[in-house]
């Protein structure tokens, strides 16, 4: 399989360099050169078989000759062997209608780790392969920084800089980070806000003569190997529940339009999805979008739902490239033009063709409580934010068929919003329990670019 930009104008790269790459040297996003199609029967056949193998099978045909049959199955067994459940991603019943998948149950509580943990023993991999190694650097409010130093600690190859802005994540997710003490493993706490410490590595990475002495690699959810791991848990929680004879339909939390980008791969791969419903909180621009067409970003607005709270959902030129029939050309120029004014209207055609899989909804913070308190009364389940944001959204949805909402988080990683909402605390599971005892260690650094560059500098093994 060959990947391509959805710009254009960047190499096409195999599965091992859009893996290393992340983001394509044009400004685009790497896609794979066609959508692999199996039949009914390949995915039938795939009913009642382990976690593990049904990710060999969904990810084999993307992979070429970077990755085979016996090096998937050894990455994935290592990978979802550190689960805490032995399903990997257990289905719950809610009512006669609504389920949750639940894919949280990884080292750090939220749904990231099911694709970083298979990307940290891939980067392992092609790197031991080639002799080389990477600088990765990263910005984080909170979950994809945990999962991403969990998956990446002690890997050969691999030093991690991690910045996080000083006092302004949650307790929980601070110690998830600062509480890994491997070598490889530096975080650094900004002071300044998320977007200063996400401008800290955009300008890192723009800096010509700091990233020619670093080999800088990024982690962030643009990464093509990330969405693959990701469209596994669809075939596996629609299989349990009677596909391909039976369509489902699913819920999703969305931020960054990743999660719910890999529901739409597997569409293009057969499997038969009934919709997709796109589930927002008031920072809505992907409901604005696929219900009027006006992508235009505003200002981000805080809520109980952080992971969510993003204004650009860089996953969604994806499908914007197979909207305008893959057209690079055409959409770069759309994409230079919303980098520039940050509004872009759909036209009204691609608007009612992503419409015949998606819909959307915008959930606000009473609905949300709200639904988290029908999901403790009704069905005895704790939800998390995001969770229960899906949740509203998968409620509202007209149809009767199958629904399910994926659970992007443990409600633990979230307890004050989630005691707000239900009165009731969550605790953290039994291997997470003496997080708030574990010995931590961090630097806190001003949100100066001198500053960071001579920060890692010392420390960073240069090319
Ligand atoms: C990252 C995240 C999301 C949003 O996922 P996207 O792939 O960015 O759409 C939702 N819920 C939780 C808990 C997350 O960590």
């Amino acid at each position: 399989m060959r990947y391509i930009s959805t710009r254009g104008q960047a190499a096409i790269l195999d599965f091992r360099g859009a893996t290393l790459a992340g983001l394509a040297s044009d400004g685009g996003l790497y896609v794979p050169e066609h959508w692999p199609r199996f039949t009914t029967a390949e995915i039938a056949a795939m009913a009642g078989l382990p976690y593990v193998e049904v990710a060999v099978r969904v990810c084999r045909p993307f992979t070429g000759d970077c990755l085979d049959e016996a090096a998937l199955r050894d990455i994935f067994t290592r990978a979802y062997g550190r689960f805490a459940h032995a399903a990997v991603v257990p289905l719950k019943q809610l009512d006669h209608r609504h389920f949750l998948a639940e894919i949280f149950h990884g080292p750090t509580l939220a749904f990231k780790d099911i694709a970083l943990q298979a990307l940290g023993l891939v980067f392992e991999r092609f790197l031991a392969e080639s002799g080389a190694h990477v600088t990765v650097i990263g910005a984080t409010s909170g979950d994809t920084g945990s999962a991403a130093i969990d998956a990446l600690a002690g890997r050969a190859g691999v030093e991690v800089y991690m910045l996080h802005p000083h006092g302004r994540v949650s307790e929980v997710q601070r110690r998830q980070m600062t509480t890994v003490l491997d070598g490889n493993i530096h975080n650094i706490a900004i002071e300044g806000n998320f977007d200063d410490a996400q401008a800290l590595v955009k300008a890192m990475f723009n800096d010509a003569a700091f990233a020619g002495r670093f080999p800088l690699a990024a982690v962030n959810s643009i990464n093509w190997a990330r969405l693959l791991f990701q469209v596994v848990y669809y075939f596996t929680t629609a299989l349990s529940l009677g596909a391909p004879h039976r369509a489902v339909a699913y819920a999703v939390p969305t931020g960054n339009f990743g999660d719910v980008f890999a529901g739409y791969v597997a569409a293009q791969m057969g499997l038969p999805i009934e919709r997709l419903v796109v589930a927002t909180n008031e920072n809505d621009i992907l409901h604005r979008a696929l219900s009027a067409g006006d992508y235009s970003a505003g200002q981000v607005r805080p809520t109980d739902s952080p992971s969510m709270d993003i204004q650009v959902s860089s996953n969604f030129e994806r499908l914007l490239f197979d909207l305008a029939g893959r057209d690079a050309a055409a959409l770069a120029a759309r994409m230079a033009e919303f980098e520039a004014t940050k509004q872009m209207r759909l036209p009204e055609d691609q608007r009612a063709a992503a419409a015949r899989l998606f819909s959307s909804a915008r959930v606000d913070a009473a609905a949300m409580a709200e639904t988290m308190g029908w999901a403790l009364h009704q069905a005895g389940e704790l939800l998390d934010p995001h969770t229960a944001i899906g949740l509203a959204a998968a409620r509202r949805d007209p149809g009767s068929g199958p629904m399910v909402t994926l659970a992007t988080a443990h409600s633990a990683k979230f307890p004050a919003a989630v005691a707000a909402a239900t009165g009731v605390t969550p605790a953290l599971p039994a291997r997470l329990a003496d997080l708030m005892n574990r010995p931590e260690r961090y630097d806190v650094a001003p949100a100066q670019l001198q500053a960071i560059e001579a920060y890692i500098a010392q420390r960073a093994r240069p090319r």
